[in-house]
């Protein structure tokens, strides 16, 4: 048995002005072959989940280790990235021909200046080459976009079960066990979807409570039950300026019958709790106001979700440090910017100097900068690990790196930013969040794994940015507006797509 696996994983967000580039996809690296299992193999990610499955099988596959290719959110990718992608897997593939099965690890939410759906549109190309006999199983991220050519073209399709995102790992694994299956048993699993008119501001909602955690623990309970053989819940990241939109359920079960209306129980509970998907936003003034209380518990962790690169947004943004500085900044503050120029200078100018920067809008010229003097305090080569829980021990870089002191106001300043949700985005450049009143976490929902348990409270601001939660004044031009939250029919017209089953 012969197993290629490959990776090209990227969210993107349309509102974000400058496309993300081969060299910036470049900036986390490109590995094939034997540095793929150097760089993954037992590391908390999809590529680890795959291997992990395919090692332990008794059917001991030879496992071919194609392209991977991963990047921080962001812009739209210019279609050089995905041509460059696919100009690596191709001769991949053919050369290894006959497979009987290829693992691919998406995204799911990636646009490219000529595909709004490249994930379809490469998985389609890559059936054309390995025919019907081989298995196409794929991983997404929960916030993916499933199209109905994505689903065509493939046999399994499976996300993350929790989000914050704790279980990459785990997805990869379900994900080659059920290609496995799919590949060797008699009785072939079927995946059902059906996709839901709607989407909400990922920061309304999270598997740790609420209603999102009912519909994921009515999923789970089917599983336990036997009743299905595994399932996801996607609901599409908002940033999205396409135009066909959708959140979607997948069942994966052992008849049409049983998966199909497991997908419909699950995608009617989802649309019946649209409503409950919706946030209250604190003016940035009142969470300064709470890090002056001294009757608040510290620290006060303020959530920049609408600046987060997680969502794509260029993290560029100096609106609340500038908030801060003209409160007077009594407290102990702590920030984070993008800002490829500034880290440079301060590199430069080597730790103790003292110089006027313009720190902000590096990226979009709609983001608010700042000048301020600046002490520089330490100087990093912005490569860490990251603490997690989620993606525990991966390494991030996020170029360059300073921390620059102005007033009581900290702020570390790189050259492209990774790992928002991570402590160690300010731990490893000496900060440390328990020691200030206020810290902004420029992240929407992946933080709360780590931060919840140090926090004293934390309190979504209404900001400015590309990621805004507040989605009815996002300028889209595409999005059709048949969706809820502009559309809001009573019943889910609900209609499935069967994936292709194994032969
Ligand atoms: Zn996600």
């Amino acid at each position: 048995m012969k197993i290629l696996i490959t990776e090209f994983r990227q969210e993107s967000n349309s509102f974000n002005p400058t496309n993300s580039t081969l060299e910036f996809w470049m900036q986390t690296g490109e590995y094939e072959g034997a540095d793929v299992r150097a760089q993954f193999d037992g590391y908390p990610c999809a590529i680890g989940g795959f291997l992990h499955a395919l090692d332990e099988s008794e059917h001991k596959p030879e496992v071919i280790c194609g392209t991977v290719m991963a990047c921080q959110s962001g812009g739209v990718a210019e279609q050089s990235v995905m041509d460059h992608y696919m100009s690596k897997l191709i001769p991949q593939i053919t050369e290894n021909l006959p497979l009987d099965g290829i693992f691919i690890s998406y995204h799911g939410a990636l646009v490219t200046t000529e595909y709004d759906d490249p994930e379809g549109e490469i998985t389609r190309r890559v059936r054309e080459l390995v025919g019907n006999s081989a298995v196409i199983s794929v991983a997404t991220d929960l916030h993916a976009y499933i199209s109905e050519t994505l689903v065509r073209n493939t046999n399994v399709v499976l996300a993350y079960l929790t989000y914050p995102h704790v279980d990459y790992f785990e997805t990869g694994y379900r994900v080659a066990k059920l290609g496995l299956e799919c590949i060797t048993s008699a009785v072939k699993p079927v995946t059902a979807w059906v996709p839901v008119p709607m989407i909400v501001p990922a920061a309304a909602y999270n598997t740790l409570k609420g209603a999102f955690k009912e519909i994921i623990d009515f999923g789970n309970n089917l599983k336990q039950q036997r009743k299905i053989i595994d399932f996801s819940v996607y609901q599409m990241q908002p940033w999205l300026d396409i135009p066909t939109p959708n959140s979607s359920v997948v069942v994966a079960a052992y008849s049409q019958e049983d998966a199909a209306k497991y997908a419909q129980q699950l995608a009617e509970l989802l649309y019946a709790k649209r409503h409950e998907f919706s946030l209250q936003l604190m003016p940035i003034a009142e969470v300064i106001k709470r890090a002056n209380d001294p009757q608040v518990m510290k620290p006060v962790i303020l959530v920049d979700s609408a600046d987060s690169c997680n969502a794509g947004a260029a993290g560029d943004n100096m609106a609340v440090a500038a908030e801060i500085l003209a409160s007077g900044c009594e407290f102990r503050a702590a920030t984070v910017v993008n800002d490829e120029k500034a880290a440079q200078k301060a590199h430069k100018l080597g730790v103790g100097a003292r110089a006027e920067f313009t720190l902000g809008a590096s990226r979009d010229k709609r983001s608010q900068a700042v000048t301020v003097q600046a002490y520089v305090k330490s100087l990093h080569d912005g490569v860490f690990r990251q603490e997690g829980p989620a993606g525990r021990g991966m390494t991030q870089r996020i170029g360059l790196t300073a921390v620059l002191s102005v007033g009581n106001l900290d702020i570390v300043v790189c050259e492209w930013m990774a790992g928002n949700g991570d402590p160690q985005l300010y731990r490893a450049h000496g900060i440390e969040p328990t020691l200030y009143d206020l810290v902004v976490v420029k992240a929407s929902t992946s933080f709360r794994v780590a931060y919840e348990k140090l926090a004293g409270i934390i309190c979504e601001a209404n900001t400015p940015g590309s990621a805004s939660s507040d989605l009815k004044h996002l300028p889209f031009e595409r999005l059709p507006k048949n969706i809820y939250p502009w559309t809001d029919k009573n019943i889910l017209d609900w209609s499935v797509v069967f994936a292709p089953i194994a032969e």
